[in-house]
């Protein structure tokens, strides 16, 4: 029981509160590799990483600051990587798992589970 695999998972995340332009990139990590650019005439803002050349544009509105293009960005990446991680995803269904023992329902299947779990010890 309890086995749980530490997602190693950086987390770039960090709020910054001054209104920077330079950013670490989630694929190569390096620290301050990303730059922004905001092009107001066109409403478009981008992020692009000078290290590895991974680049990133949105649609953005007169209020977007740097920092929303790179949020987004990480958000976009999360997305892919969240998709990957389905193959690991045994942390979450014994979370789905314990949450049934609660229900009348289920006693059999836990019983069952229970001899289950006598055998391998
Ligand atoms: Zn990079």
């Amino acid at each position: 029981m309890g086995k749980r695999k530490s997602r190693a998972k950086p987390a770039p995340t960090k709020r910054m509160d001054k209104l920077d332009t330079v950013f670490s990139c989630p694929f190569c990590n390096h620290g301050s590799s990303v730059e922004c650019i905001i092009d107001m005439k066109n409403l478009i803002g981008s992020a692009a990483c000078r290290i590895c050349e991974e680049s990133f544009s949105t649609t953005i509105t007169a209020l977007t600051e740097a920092i929303d293009i790179y949020s987004e960005w990480i958000d976009e990446c999360e997305r892919v990587n969240t998709v990957e991680d389905d193959v690991e995803q045994e942390e979450e269904e014994e979370e789905v798992e314990e949450e049934e023992e609660e229900e009348d329902d289920e006693d059999d299947h836990v019983s069952v589970k229970r001899k289950y779990n006598n055998y391998r010890d």
